[in-house]
């Protein structure tokens, strides 16, 4: 982050598809539009499209293409900028690159021009995060996620969230700075309705947020359950491949197997756990402690019964295994072999069958659902762990702050407010360390 201040002038190839594609070479900074006359011997009219020559130090043609410049402020980065459009050739871009940083230009670093762009005021943090979460997106509906965040959609809900909480400070405030007023500013059941309301509200959007990340980083699913349940079957019937060893004889899955799949667009790690149950066996035992530690990773578990063979005594010992606070979705599997008329062991719990495939399309519908594909709230936003952890810090101070406030302890409420509200700025940027805004942007390509 040395250079943050230094406003040189920074280039760099933003995309090579190769030779038959187009390459471009970005460039953003003071003497962008300089240099690009330099290499291209001709005058740039802003936002117009010049057909040119860029040529070398000697005059040779390096080779033909497009020429854009956008004159700041109304650029990508806030800066001058100027993209050239040379053919994809690796080769060809890379001269074109050297002819820039001879004139002048610095190689950039991966997302320097994105970097600018915060600095700029152009895009806020959570913003610059959604354009590397938009180049990264794993499916349709990460991308979509990524754009909204793009927009401030993310963003102007964190702004009213900071807007309520402002409103707030100024009453808590206020109770102090006017001890002598004849009423009890902070008695009043309106102050304790407001700080219920932004409370309320930040968890309407921290859920949204987490659905984000789901989106952003997939989720991860773990099967859990006795063993000869059918475990390793439903993994292969949902990826529909044949990699879980499946076997008859209880105690097979052993170790942990993984599996990536795209479920409409939403990406899902299934992991296989080894069946949970008391063994001497030394390598069931590793299997068994690998699998807990998957649980306590997990997004959502897929607990697992036997529907044929399961009573409530293997329900209460699977639930003693999860880990609390993850959220379960119980299946009993191999309904196939229960007559229709049976009644469920729980009202909750999807029956399945991993041999004939009932039920799965509704497996799938849960699992897109908790991978944040819910189409009935709206769609979501991208959001990422330093987010949710951001959002949690103000939801904490907030308690404390509801605490205090009920204690008539104004100025230690007060405070809490301010913590609160420092925290929901570090979602959007107003961050001082530039320790953190160095391990955003190194997360991004270069040329962004
Ligand atoms: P795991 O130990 O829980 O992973 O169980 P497996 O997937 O190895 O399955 C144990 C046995 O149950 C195998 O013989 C499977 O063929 C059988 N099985 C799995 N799913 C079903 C099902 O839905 N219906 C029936 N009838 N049998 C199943």
């Amino acid at each position: 982050m040395a250079a943050r201040d230094v406003r040189d002038t920074i280039a760099a190839v933003a995309t090579a598809a190769g030779a038959a594609g187009i390459g471009i070479v970005r460039l953003s900074g003071p003497r962008a539009i300089a240099i690009a006359q330099a290499l291209t011997g001709a005058t740039l009219q802003p936002r117009r499209a010049h057909y040119l020559r860029f040529l070398d130090a000697d005059g040779a043609v390096i080779d033909d293409g497009l020429a854009l410049s956008f004159p700041a402020p109304r650029s990508y980065t806030g800066e001058d900028v100027v993209e050239l459009q040379a053919h994809g050739s690796p080769v060809l871009l890379a001269q074109l690159l050297r002819r820039c940083l001879a004139l002048g230009a610095r190689a950039a670093r991966p997302g320097e021009f994105t970097e600018r762009a915060f600095l700029e005021g152009r895009l806020d943090l959570a913003q610059a995060e959604a354009v590397a979460d938009l180049i990264h997106a794993g499916s349709a509906a990460a991308a979509r996620a990524a754009r909204r965040s793009l927009d401030g959609e993310f963003s102007r809900a964190v702004a009213e969230l900071a807007e309520g909480l402002s409103v707030l400070r100024m009453h808590v405030e206020a109770a102090f700075d006017f001890p002598d007023e004849d009423i009890d500013l902070l008695a009043t059941p309106a102050l304790a309705a407001r700080l219920d309301d932004v409370r309320d509200a930040l968890s309407a959007l921290r859920a949204r947020a987490e659905r984000g990340r789901r989106l952003v980083d997939g989720l991860h699913v773990v099967i859990a359950g006795p063993p000869n349940v059918g475990k390793s079957s439903l993994l292969n019937a949902l990826v529909a491949e044949d990699r879980a060893i499946v076997s008859a004889i209880a105690g097979t899955t052993r170790d942990l197997l993984r599996e990536d799949l795209q479920l409409d667009g939403v990406a899902l790690t299934l992991v296989d756990s080894a069946g949970l149950h008391a063994s001497g066996d030394p390598l069931e035992a590793e299997g068994m402690r690998r699998a807990r530690a998957e649980l306590s990773r997990a997004d959502l578990v897929l607990a697992v019964l036997d529907a044929s063979a399961s009573d409530e005594g293997a329900c209460d010992a699977l639930a003693a295994e999860l880990p609390a606070g993850v959220a379960v979705l119980w299946l009993l599997n191999k309904c196939d072999l229960v007559p229709a008329a049976a009644p469920p062991l729980s009202p909750e719990a999807l029956a399945v069958s991993a041999r004939t495939g009932a039920g799965l399309e509704a497996l799938r519908d849960r699992l897109r659902v908790a991978a944040g594909h819910d189409l009935g709230a709206g769609g979501s936003f991208s959001a990422r762990a330093r987010h949710l952890d951001a959002l949690d810090r103000c939801a904490a101070a907030l308690s404390t702050a509801g605490r205090q406030l009920a204690a008539g302890q104004a100025e230690l409420a007060a405070e809490d407010l301010r913590l609160a509200q420092a925290a929901l700025g570090q979602v959007t940027g107003m961050v001082d360390a530039d320790m953190l805004l160095g391990r955003i942007f190194a997360g991004f390509c270069i040329g962004k």
